[in-house]
């Protein structure tokens, strides 16, 4: 009978022994970058390396993700490693894509890389786990070419914008019982993990005010001026700031995107656009009926009528404490003590958060990179921490969570509360949607 630390140290030995080839890929993914459900070649890539460690996996799904599963002896788990197979755009990166302008300055290519290693190092055991590994390439992380993204919407392809917003609701995720996936955390160079960094969550908004024409000079007063409505509001919105509580980060950043046809013309079509961001759900929702209610009011006000069109967008993150743990433990194994850091916060949103709300799921952040996210002097400086070390940090997290007949992974699952299962996770963006949500909430 094998001791788990022997294990460990196979998984390890497997990874070295593949480390140069798990490098290779990363910066093979990072000069082909390609934008969010468009990702083909990487899909591709991920497929033929999962095929060549025997990993049976499935592709196409939503479009371009793909999912292995590794079998164990025993199938008492199943844990995931994920990674996201897209790019941004940021055209004036050296090696963006010259035709889409797509380029990897937020290091998802790292993501896949380590997913693909980790896959490398736990096929070697696959005998000795107590349970399954499942790997999954997700599309679409970045919130992005929203055009696009609604012609796949209207063409029945997706419903939701972000990629692991439809594993979810197209029940990839249904036979996985937690998760976990790095992120490059830019202009962090050093080896460092960065455990539990928190995210905000967001929706977004278009605003319609409708108002009624008139000549601006000969008879105003026969006219409804929805510009005036619009202004009402946004001083409405104004007026709410004071309610919003530090510890919920809320953010409100409308902006008018049309104010009118003609100046000599009561405005009678105006539209804004703005997110609600925050620290939690409970808090977008609270902060978002003061800005329905501002939008709605000041329209009344001014006897103008307002549609609002609610988007979904990305839920905030909450990481699970004891996949955390085991995860920081193997980190600082490998990087020595005081190796990790606590405490930051991670700048965007991101649909792992929608993850997190439906299993335990960590999202931790990765140092080895230079530059600033999203921007044309994103690299990654130190390819063994941005590739190889996050490849063989999840695959020990996994041996930790799947030993002695999965009991971490067991007490993990118990002990996680959902936010939503997953039936109420679609119901609650539909609902939201459909401006239902304060009652579904
Ligand atoms: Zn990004
Ligand atoms: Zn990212």
């Amino acid at each position: 009978m094998e001791d788990k630390i022997a294990v460990k140290q196979r998984v390890l030995a497997e990874i070295e022994s593949h480390k140069e080839e798990i490098i290779r890929i990363g910066e093979d993914i990072f000069r082909h970058p390609e934008l969010g459900f468009k990702e083909r070649r990487t899909s591709a890539l991920v497929r033929e390396n999962l095929d060549k460690l025997d990993i049976p996996c499935e592709s196409g799904l939503a479009i371009t993700g793909v999912k292995g599963r590794l079998s164990g002896r025993e199938h008492n788990a199943s844990v995931m490693i994920m990674g996201e197979l897209d790019a941004v755009v940021c055209p004036l990166h050296p090696d963006a894509d010259p035709e889409s302008g797509a380029a990897h300055s937020c290091g998802h290519n790292s993501q896949i890389a380590a997913l693909l290693g980790a896959a490398t190092g736990l096929g070697a055991v696959r005998d000795l786990l107590d349970g399954d590994v499942v790997f999954t390439a997700v599309p679409a992380e970045e919130y992005v070419e929203l055009e696009y993204r609604k012609r796949l919407q209207l063409d029945g392809k997706i419903e939701f914008f972000g990629g692991k917003q439809e594993f979810i609701r197209q029940g990839y995720f249904d036979d996985v019982d937690m998760g976990m996936m790095i992120h490059s955390h830019a202009g962090v160079t050093g080896r460092n993990f960065l455990i539990d960094c928190d995210s905000s969550g967001f929706i977004g908004k278009l605003i319609r005010f409708t108002g009624k024409e008139a000549h601006a000079g000969a008879r105003p007063f026969d006219g409804i001026n929805a510009l005036n409505a619009a202004c009402l509001a946004l001083l409405a919105i104004n007026s709410q700031r004071e309610t919003f509580r530090e510890k919920d980060r809320i953010r409100v950043h409308p902006i008018i995107t049309k104010g009118g046809d003609l100046v000599n013309i009561v405005p009678a079509d105006v539209r804004m656009e703005t997110y609600v961001r925050g620290r939690s759900l409970f808090a977008i929702m609270d902060a978002s009926e003061k800005v329905n209610r501002a939008l709605k009011g000041c329209a009344y006000a001014i006897g103008a009528e307002v549609e609002v069109e609610e988007t979904p967008g990305y839920l905030p993150l909450i990481q699970d404490p004891g996949i955390s743990a085991l995860f920081a433990k193997n980190a600082e194994k490998l990087l020595g003590e005081g190796s990790n850091i606590y405490g930051e916060e991670l700048m965007g949103a991101t649909d792992a958060g929608d993850v997190s709300c439906i299993m335990p799921f960590i999202h931790q952040s990765t140092g080895g990179y230079v530059g600033g996210a999203h921007s044309k002097d994103f690299f990654i400086c130190d390819p063994e921490m941005a590739y190889v070390m996050p490849a063989r940090v999840m695959a020990l997290t996994a041996v930790d969570l799947l030993w002695d007949h999965a009991a971490e992974a067991k007490r993990i699952k118990e002990s996680f509360k959902p936010r939503f299962t997953k039936d109420e996770y679609v119901k609650f963006w539909r609902d939201f949607r459909e401006g239902k949500t304060a009652e579904s909430f």
